[in-house]
């Protein structure tokens, strides 16, 4: 018997999970055309593999098509070769399907591109940890690299030889945690390398006989695994867009008038990029990752912050320049996340907001009659707040195809249902399992 190669069709779905099926690698020309079939109640499992309430119940059919241009063909240490292609779905007719993430992205893309000619260029700064433990605790310590350097030197080969352009990798402050860095992308690659990023991360802690987890927080008395997605803009031929030295604090009116619609829409739009129980533990004060709909110069504090730049050259700063949204992480699918950053943007471009000024303080001191009277909000602090604010926006849920709101509240009710009656430790313990 000789054992016969496999594709993985795939779709990273509503819960941020890559769900899909395999078919023999001889067949890829005729599948690339004709996918694999698929099942419209397949969005409501949710991370829990619970299934929410579907619309859809028994009937229907997709195809999950696969893109080569999103493919991952390589073997970690001995084992067999994986091999994996993120796709679209698309109905029988081959048209692109309502949930589709990718499609919800492409379509926020066009968005941005027919309103202000520009093309979105983006890279997902991801944090996760190391389960086994047993690292030295050391915030960016070279003992605590050294340590897993095998697994990260593994990582940091896949990257690239999935045509991605590894930046850089470290030991993170919290216990067991680490950071890793690609250059940005343009467009939908950039979220299709953030679940490529994933995967591999995963693969290659078990090829070190480690098991990786991006839940987004762990131990509520230590630092959460947050996702960093780092935006410019760029026109068709490639031109940055997203600087002017005399702009507020340096944005373009593109970047500003996205600034503030994503700072506008953040309290709506966290339900899509923090969509997990525990996403809320992590977005409070004081863990640098994002608690405040507030604009950041360099401050890790906040939910939108301006990125230093350390070119000094004015072309090389304008390619440099960019703006880090922080309140994501990777309970969130890549695409999904992306399309509603993107959408609060374009927003703010259509009704010509403009961004607030950079906040310099410690906003969990002010009363919450001060903050409102300052223009800012505490972030919903649960996932069913954050949803509520969600579904409360008929602006943000509009961006959206028409029935996608009602679902995703079905689909994060079972979800919310599953953990009701566990403490906050084995809510989190439950997400390290599942992410
Ligand atoms: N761990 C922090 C978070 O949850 C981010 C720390 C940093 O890299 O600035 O977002
Ligand atoms: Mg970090």
């Amino acid at each position: 018997m000789t054992p016969m190669p496999l594709i993985f069709a795939a779709t990273c779905d509503i819960a941020g999970k890559v769900r899909g099926k395999a078919f023999p690698a001889d067949q890829l020309e005729r599948r690339l055309t004709r996918g694999v079939g698929w099942v419209p109640t397949n969005v409501q499992i949710n991370c829990f593999d619970g299934i929410g309430d579907s619309p859809f119940g028994s009937l229907g059919d997709l195809l999950l098509v696969p893109d080569p241009q999103a493919e991952v063909h390589q073997a970690f240490g001995a084992g067999v070769p994986e091999h994996f292609m993120l796709g679209d779905i698309v109905t029988l007719d081959g048209d692109p399907w309502d949930f589709c993430t990718r499609h919800i992205l492409r379509t926020a893309l066009a968005r941005l591109h027919a309103l202000s000619d520009a093309r979105l260029l983006s890279a997902f700064e991801h944090e996760f940890q190391l389960k086994g433990g047993g690292l030295p605790y050391q915030g960016f310590g070279r003992a605590g690299f050294e340590a897993q350097r095998a697994l990260q030197e593994t990582l940091m080969g896949a990257l690239h030889a999935a045509g991605l352009t590894p930046d850089s990798i470290m030991k993170e402050y919290g216990p067991n945690q680490f950071e890793v860095v690609i250059a940005p992308e343009i467009g939908l690659r950039a979220a299709d390398a953030a679940v490529i990023l994933r995967e591999l991360t995963r693969s290659a802690a078990r090829a070190a006989g480690e098991e990786a987890t991006f839940a987004p927080i762990l131990d509520t008395a230590s630092v959460g695994n947050g996702v960093h997605i780092h935006l410019s803009f760029v026109d068709d031929a490639g031109k940055p867009l997203t600087y002017d030295p005399d702009g507020p604090c340096g944005m373009s009116k593109l970047t500003d008038g996205f600034a503030a619609g994503v700072l506008a829409y953040l309290p709506n739009i966290v339900a899509l990029t923090a969509p997990s129980v525990i996403s809320y533990e992590r977005l409070t004060p004081h863990r640098w990752s994002a608690a405040y709909n507030n604009l950041g110069f360099r401050d890790r504090e906040a939910s939108l912050r301006i990125c230093p730049v350390t070119a000094k050259e004015p072309t090389a700063i304008a390619r440099q320049f960019n703006i880090e949204y922080r309140a994501a992480d990777a309970a969130a699918c890549p695409h999904l996340a992306l399309a509603a950053v993107v959408h609060a943007g374009c927003q703010g471009i259509e009704d010509g907001l403009t961004a607030p000024a950079a906040s310099q303080e410690d906003l969990s001191l002010l009363s919450p009659a001060d903050l409102a009277a300052r223009g800012f909000s505490r972030l919903p602090s649960s996932l069913p707040a954050a949803l509520d604010a969600f579904e409360q926006s008929s602006i943000a849920t509009g961006w959206f195809p028409k029935d996608f709101a009602p679902v995703y509240r079905a689909h994060k009710a079972a979800e919310i249902a599953y953990t009701a009656d566990m403490d906050l430790e084995a809510t989190c313990a439950a997400y390290a399992e599942t992410y």
